[in-house]
């Protein structure tokens, strides 16, 4: 699940880079598949419910996306934000994305919307930590709940 990870693949290519017909069959933690973009579980989520929303097309910067494309993503986003409240109910969210290596972005050529349920009384905070918390629930459960809950 390279593509997920943060981390390269071993052929040095963006692990964020998805073909459209492979995102389609993707594997465990694919949550929706759409026109441009897609939304994925985070494999190593800050919070239950993390989820990524992303272009297929590999650009960096906003202004690189053309507005068809920055459409759909929002939209995911949204779709994500109403099946994530159905699936967990948080008491909030943290939506954004971190531009440049300095902002944090784990693969900083390829741009992504982070969507992170929070609780009140979490201590997690996404742009300060990058370690791996302990879930309550398997990533394979969290995508069942949101394909599930996933607004048509
Ligand atoms: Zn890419």
């Amino acid at each position: 699940m390279a593509y997920v990870s943060g981390e390269k693949r071993d052929d040095g290519a963006c692990p964020f880079c998805v073909p459209v017909a492979e995102a389609q069959e993707l594997p465990e933690l694919l949550v929706q598949a759409g026109q441009l973009g897609y939304v994925t579980l985070n494999l190593y989520p800050y919070n239950n419910g993390h989820v990524l929303v992303l272009p297929y097309r590999h650009v960096a910067d906003l202004d690189e996306l053309r507005e068809d494309e920055a459409a759909e993503l929002m939209s995911l986003v949204v779709q994500a934000r109403v099946a994530l409240q159905a699936a967990f109910a948080p008491d909030g969210y943290n939506v954004g994305m971190n531009l440049g290596s300095a902002a944090g972005a784990g693969i900083p050529s390829h741009l992504h919307f982070h969507v992170v349920p929070r609780w009140a009384g979490d201590t997690n905070f996404m742009p300060v930590t990058g370690d791996v918390k302990v879930m309550p629930e398997t990533l394979d459960q969290t995508k069942r709940r949101l394909v599930e809950a996933w607004p048509t």
